[in-house]
């Protein structure tokens, strides 16, 4: 099958630290089909020969690991083109379609690697110019929208030109080996879909943790915040993938139909839910490694008056039979305490208890998802060899867990997210990529939110940088007897 893959933004941030070095994995790794080509886009005049050396040079600041080798990069080398094209000119896109004409690929890939602003103007211009043909495949990155409104309006002007099915918008969340176990843990295997539910579950955890600040993004972040940058996209769709239904088979719309069935089960916003059930919090100074770091309000790029949450923990409750009073906390921040992603599945704990056990034990369920990645199941177990456990009149348990380690078991050259993703789009395989109606579904669970911290100066609480966050999060979780994944 031949290819082509169109990289608008093709030289900007994104394209050189994920879509290049995932391409390059998915070729060292034999994935990528033979016959392709991949075209950077962007203004500056560039050779293929001065893009390949631009990409060659970019590599240097890749992971080891990741790196190609001076023959290997050659090779790889031999698939990367530049066209040179201003996104915002219609001119420009007649160069495009003679690019594509010439070799009319089975398939062709065009990846929106560059501002959301010129998402509308080219899908249009795409329609104008011939090049919305069914062998179009169109991937858009976050951010989509703003808001409900803005989302609406992208989604609008990608379906004009293209259909549903030609639409890829990349969550690179789903694309990580740990959730594709999640989904294979919960419907490949018959031991924990009968546990999977409010009798035997006490609630559900989601932390998408980093220690990292705004970095060179404070003008984007500010404008944007954590709710936006994280909750509606990321921490909704983990949301859906451990709440859904059983979906009727594997195709992207019997998964996506469940998954938007959980976020219209989202229990709606109410003045006291606002208050008591959604933190949010902006880092201070503090330090990170021992080494000190300024405040949010200090980065480049960010107003010193800023009100934007670098922080938010909510409680969340899906109103349906299965999960009915099942609290579900999400957490995620920027300058916390590690870099740190996981979801962890509590059990409720044995309904009578006739063994001596730690306090607070029980089971639980802890998915990995950065920096590691793995499944860890939690148990109890005999005690043995302890003083205690010998002179204690009835048994004593001990915490023992259960580690699933793929890397160990199917190897280290295990597929990253973008490079799934990358290969899936290639493929024509939507499972793993969001549909217009889960997006807006969930701009329109967050966008109360958005609305009531627009307008409630107060609720913005400082937190230490190189800490949990704000410790009325902790208190939040407290008031319904559990505690953070690390407090307990
Ligand atoms: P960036 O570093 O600013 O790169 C933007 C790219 O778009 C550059 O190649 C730029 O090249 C090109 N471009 C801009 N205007 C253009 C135009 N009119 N015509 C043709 N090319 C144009 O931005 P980025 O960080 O890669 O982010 C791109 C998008 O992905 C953003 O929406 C961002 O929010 C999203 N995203 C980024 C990341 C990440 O890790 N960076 C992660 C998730 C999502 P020229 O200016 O030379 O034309």
């Amino acid at each position: 099958m031949s290819f082509d893959l169109v990289l608008f933004g093709g030289t900007g941030d994104l394209a050189w630290r994920k879509l290049m070095p995932a391409l390059f994995q998915a070729f060292r790794h034999g994935n990528l089909p033979a016959d392709g080509r991949i075209v950077g886009v962007a203004r500056d005049d560039l050779s293929d020969e001065a893009y390949r050396n631009l990409i060659r040079s970019r590599f240097d600041q890749v992971e080891l690991s990741k790196r190609p080798r001076a023959e290997e990069f050659d090779r790889f080398a031999s698939l990367l083109h530049y066209l040179r094209m201003d996104l915002s000119r219609p001119q420009d896109y007649e160069r495009l379609q003679q690019l594509l004409h010439e070799r009319q690929a089975d398939t062709v890939v065009m990846y929106l690697a560059t501002a959301p602003n010129l998402f509308t103007a080219v899908c249009e211009q795409l329609a104008a110019a011939g090049l919305n043909t069914p062998r179009i495949r169109l991937v858009l990155e976050k951010p989509l929208g703003h808001d409900l409104e803005s989302n609406r309006a992208i989604n609008r002007a990608v379906r004009s030109a293209l259909d549903e099915r030609q639409i890829f918008r990349i969550d690179h969340y789903l694309g990580k080996p740990s959730v594709q176990n999640l989904f294979a843990l919960r419907f490949g295997n018959a031991l924990f879909e009968p546990l999977w539910r409010r009798e035997h579950i006490a609630n559900i955890q989601i932390t998408i943790a980093e220690d990292l600040g705004v970095e060179k993004r404070g003008a984007f972040y500010d404008n944007t915040g954590a709710l936006r940058d994280m909750v509606q996209n990321h921490a909704l769709q983990l949301l859906c993938a451990l709440a859904m239904e059983p979906p009727i088979d594997a195709h992207a719309d019997a998964i996506r139909d469940e998954k938007l069935k959980v976020l219209r089960s989202l229990k709606r916003w109410t003045p006291p839910a606002m208050d008591q059930h959604a933190i949010r919090g902006q880092y201070a100074g503090g330090r990170i490694g021992g080494e000190p770091v300024r405040s949010y309000r200090e980065e480049p790029g960010v107003s010193p008056e800023s009100r934007t949450e670098t922080f938010v923990a909510l409680r969340a409750e899906i109103a349906n039979w299965r999960w009915a009073g099942v609290p579900f906390y999400i957490r995620t921040g920027k300058r916390l305490a590690a870099r740190d992603a996981h979801i962890v599945v509590n059990f409720r704990q044995t309904p009578h208890p006739i063994y001596a056990v730690p306090v607070g034990a029980a089971n639980k369920l802890v998915i990995n998802l950065q920096p590691r990645d793995g499944l860890e199941l939690h148990l109890l177990a005999q005690a043995e060899n302890s003083r205690h456990a010998a002179r204690s009149p009835i048994p004593v348990l001990a915490p023992v867990h259960l580690n699933l380690d793929f890397t160990q078991r199917f190897g280290s050259e295990r597929v990253g997210a973008y490079e799934r993703l990358l290969l899936d789009v290639i493929d024509g395989r939507l499972n793993l990529f969001v549909r217009s109606d889960e997006q807006e579904e969930a701009w329109r669970w967050v966008e109360p939110l958005l609305h009531h911290w627009s307008r409630d100066a107060n609720g913005l609480r400082p937190y230490a940088a190189g800490t949990w966050g704000p410790s009325a999060s902790s208190a939040m979780i407290a008031r319904d007897g559990f505690c953070w994944s690390e407090e307990c």
